[in-house]
């Protein structure tokens, strides 16, 4: 028998980006947990074929399609669900995109959308969640980090500033509404296999890198996410406020 503690039955959870990859694995596994869905990207075609197929498992799913980096569409999704009586209680800002570029080459205008995309749209998201989850007195909310929330590569400078912002972000987070009832954590995956990469994937000297240096001498899958946004997102994690739990295989635990 599971233990209720991870029981999110009754429990609506939105994942930004859930219309494919970690998003839709991570959306995927909170209502095999017990909890409706509101799953969200910005093409509503494919929207509209991922939550098919989570309904097709007999899921409670709403579809939002909105872009995470425009405040008037979030603030917009957000007064909708107000509109339809959704509570959002579990907010997962996944949300995100890769630009790999050398920095001396970087336009401004990818570093804006890379930093928009993969930082800004957590504090918009979860800042209007927070603004429903603090008169409440309860809310989870889940930022979603990388390995790049700590460590470096070249070509991705603007990704690591964005994911090494959303590890501070769920700190400053914890700090303002902590004391509200509400937890604030992040994930910190590692090479996972989704869309995002597959180009590093059909590289072989980085695919072999990948391997070599991860203790687990492999890429992760999507599901391998779902264990760590259960325990963020339920009453198994009420006393635990501000932290990121990497994902990784081991990989930033070695040199
Ligand atoms: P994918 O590219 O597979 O999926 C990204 C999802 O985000 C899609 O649903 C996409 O839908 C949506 N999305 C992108 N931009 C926006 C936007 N502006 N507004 C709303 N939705 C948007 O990415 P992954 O699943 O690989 O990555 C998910 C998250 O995990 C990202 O934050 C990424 O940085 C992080 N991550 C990924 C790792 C990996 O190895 N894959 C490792 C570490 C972190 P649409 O395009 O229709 O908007």
């Amino acid at each position: 028998m599971t233990n209720p503690l991870f029981d999110l039955t009754g429990r609506t959870a939105l994942v930004t980006g859930s219309s494919r990859g970690l998003g839709h694995a991570m959306a995927e596994g909170l209502a095999e947990a017990g909890a409706r869905l509101i799953v969200n990207g910005r093409d509503e075609a494919t929207l509209a074929e991922a939550a098919e197929t989570l309904r097709r498992r007999g899921f409670d799913v709403t579809e939002a399609a909105f872009d995470v980096t425009d405040e008037a569409g979030v603030v917009a999704a957000f007064q909708s669900f107000d509109a339809a009586g959704i509570e959002v209680d579990i907010c997962i800002n996944n949300a995100g995109i890769q630009h790999r570029q050398p920095l001396l080459e970087f336009s401004l205008a990818d570093w804006n959308r890379v930093i928009s995309t993969n930082l800004t749209s957590a504090f918009l998201v979860g800042r209007e969640a927070a603004r429903r989850m603090v008169p409440r007195g309860r809310g989870k909310i889940v930022n979603i980090g990388s390995l790049m929330s700590q460590a470096a590569r070249k070509t991705v400078t603007p990704y690591v500033v964005a994911k090494g912002g959303i590890k501070l972000l769920t700190q400053g987070m914890a700090a303002e509404w902590a004391a509200d009832g509400l937890q604030i954590n992040a994930i910190g995956p590692g090479y996972m296999l989704t869309e995002m990469n597959e180009a590093l994937v059909a590289n072989e000297t980085f695919n072999a890198w990948v391997k070599g240096r991860t203790p687990a001498g492999r890429w992760g899958e999507p599901r391998e996410l779902v264990g760590a946004a259960v325990f963020l997102s339920s009453s198994a994690s009420d006393y635990v406020n501000g932290q990121i739990l990497y994902v990784d295989g081991g990989m930033l635990g070695v040199l």
